[in-house]
């Protein structure tokens, strides 16, 4: 089988991690795997048969009822199917992010989609980003790059975003949010988010999305060649 190229793209919420990602792997021709989105969807499924995300139990018991599925549409974009129905719109919500942030902490969800996370990148050159993308399910990925940014960029990118979806939300709540996310995220046990060793560091804190893909491709050029 042909050699595959992964990059590994790891970092806080609101780093830009996903705006890059697609446009790179547009750029490239690889795949790109928002894998955000798949906890967001195992957490949208829970609280749909409305249990806590806190509630050990209740996940273990339920999990197994949930199939996940990924499809891209004609325009490259990742539509997340939750047994069987596509929540991609859905899943995009401040409350959803709150609860992937705490589902996503139990090892029984973790397991499930790590497989699903590297089979993907078995069979086709991805971008992949996420929390644990270069620490856990990408090891040996082409290219690690951990992307970020001061919490309080980050939170006006992304009170911008959610306004501009027409969702009804406030800077200060948005920044109280990461910063809750960013701890819960960085304190779990299991996969916790953290730069790997040999990943690259860029923080994009003062520049715009041009100015980041830029250095991206740098980066990228350096290891693989563009
Ligand atoms: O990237 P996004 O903000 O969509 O991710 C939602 C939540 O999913 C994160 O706050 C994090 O807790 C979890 N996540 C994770 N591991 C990943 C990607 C996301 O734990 N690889």
């Amino acid at each position: 089988m042909e050699k595959k190229y992964s990059i590994a793209i790891d970092g806080p919420a609101g780093a830009g991690k996903s705006t890059i990602a697609k446009a790179l792997a547009k750029e490239l021709g690889y795949y790109y795997v928002d894998t955000g989105a798949i906890y967001r969807t195992v957490a949208y499924f829970l609280d749909l048969l409305g249990i806590s995300p806190k509630d050990v139990d209740g996940v273990e018991r339920y999990i197994d009822e949930l199939t996940v599925g990924i499809e891209y549409d004609e325009d490259g974009r990742q539509h997340m199917i939750m047994n069987g129905m596509d929540v991609t719109e859905e899943i995009r919500t401040q409350d959803i992010s709150q609860k992937a942030s705490l589902v996503s902490a139990h090892k029984v969800v973790r397991d499930m989609l790590l497989d699903m996370q590297r089979d993907v990148a078995r069979h086709n050159n991805v971008i992949m980003d996420g929390r644990d993308i270069g620490t856990v399910v990408l090891p040996k990925a082409t290219v690690k790059i951990f992307l970020t940014a001061s919490a309080e960029v980050r939170a006006k990118r992304r009170t911008d975003e959610l306004l501009s979806k027409g969702q009804k939300v406030s800077y200060e709540q948005t920044l109280k949010d990461i910063k809750q996310r960013d701890y819960q995220d960085s304190n779990r046990p299991i996969a916790p988010l953290k730069q790997a060793k040999d990943a690259v560091l860029l923080d994009t804190s003062e520049l715009d999305i041009d100015g980041v893909i830029a250095q991206m491709k740098r980066i990228v050029a350096e290891k693989i060649g563009l």
